[in-house]
């Protein structure tokens, strides 16, 4: 059996990869610029990613016929089962055959899965969901990111569109979310819609230390808010802990369907820690089946950055078998 796999995590502004054991323990890890040009086509960022491959495994002091394979983790709409990544605004590609063009470059199976869904099978495989029989996964950035993995194995829904966790609609005439739906979990708990509704706060009026900051048109950020409310600002407290809140609702929906053991936060908004976790378990106490609580653990990523280089390193082990 192949001892190693390779795992890619690709954005818009890094192409992260890493070199991983059977064991999800990372021998080598490094990262590279994405550096999107409108209008190249996919073939510059492709090489890249196989470029980072190949210093890898060289850094790793590894010889190829040890690796299963590849597998990216994506943004998408994309078809995981046949390779092909449909349209990401981040990269400007449309309907590129992602595992066509880069196994012949690696010369190595390719995998190519939802970015979202990748760092849930991370966590649920090596991660803070280990042993979990039913892992869901919310992964708080510009948006809200889902993932679902069940009994081992993700679910990816029919045609790959399950697990959009983030559109969990929490008030149907709510705030407009960016897929043209109101009220959306994302439109209110992603670490970017916390900044805006911090911004509006302050606009209408509120007191706060953040207040010249943000008139000023400065970037402030889940993380400044974080600090502010640290450093004593009420609002930025009071920001965050709303933010909880409103995760512990649409997570209560989904302990409701799923009947999880383990519900997995991720990102940056993860790290205010109590001042999030303690309103949103409130609510999960509170909302929840007595029944489904008894079984169910609530918990912030393990392997965080590495969420994405791991899982898509562990569905290359996965689906290497599937084909083998
Ligand atoms: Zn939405």
């Amino acid at each position: 059996m192949k001892a190693l796999a390779v795992g890619i995590d690709l954005g818009g502004t890094n192409i992260k990869g890493g070199l991983v054991r059977r064991d999800g323990s990372v021998i080598v890890k490094k990262s590279v610029k994405t550096e999107v040009q409108k209008g190249t086509g996919p073939e510059p960022v492709v090489g890249r990613i196989a470029g980072l491959v190949a210093d890898l495994i060289a850094e790793g002091g590894v010889d190829k016929s040890e690796l299963v394979g590849v597998c990216v983790g994506s943004p998408g709409p994309l078809d995981s089962r046949r390779g092909i990544v449909y349209e990401t605004p981040n990269l400007d590609w449309k309907d590129v055959p992602l595992s066509d063009m880069l196994s012949p470059l690696v010369d190595m199976p390719v995998f190519v899965e939802n970015d979202a869904n990748v760092a849930a099978f991370g966590e649920q495989w090596a991660g803070a969901a280990k042993d979990s029989q039913c892992t869901i996964m919310l992964t708080l950035g510009t948006g809200v990111g889902g993932g679902i993995v069940i009994n081992g194995e993700l679910w990816r829904g029919v045609n790959d569109v399950g697990a959009e966790l983030g559109h969990m609609i929490i008030d149907y005439a709510g705030r407009l979310c960016g897929c043209g739906a109101h009220g959306c979990i994302e439109a209110y708990a992603s670490a970017s819609a916390l900044a805006r509704r911090m911004k509006e706060q302050v606009e209408a009026g509120s007191a706060s230390s953040l207040r010249d900051a943000i008139l000023a048109g400065e970037d402030v950020d889940a993380k400044r808010i974080y600090e502010a409310a640290v450093d004593g600002d009420r609002l930025s407290r009071e920001m965050i802990e709303e933010t909880g809140r409103l995760l512990g609702i649409a997570i209560v929906s989904y302990v409701n369907i799923f009947n999880p053991d383990c519900v997995v936060l991720h990102g940056g908004l993860v790290n205010a820690g109590d001042m999030l976790f303690q309103p949103l378990l409130a609510e999960v106490n509170e909302r929840c089946f007595e029944s489904s609580l008894r079984v169910l653990r609530v918990l912030p990523s393990a392997l965080k950055g590495d969420a994405g280089i791991v899982g898509a390193a562990g569905l290359a082990f996965q689906r290497a078998e599937d084909i083998a």
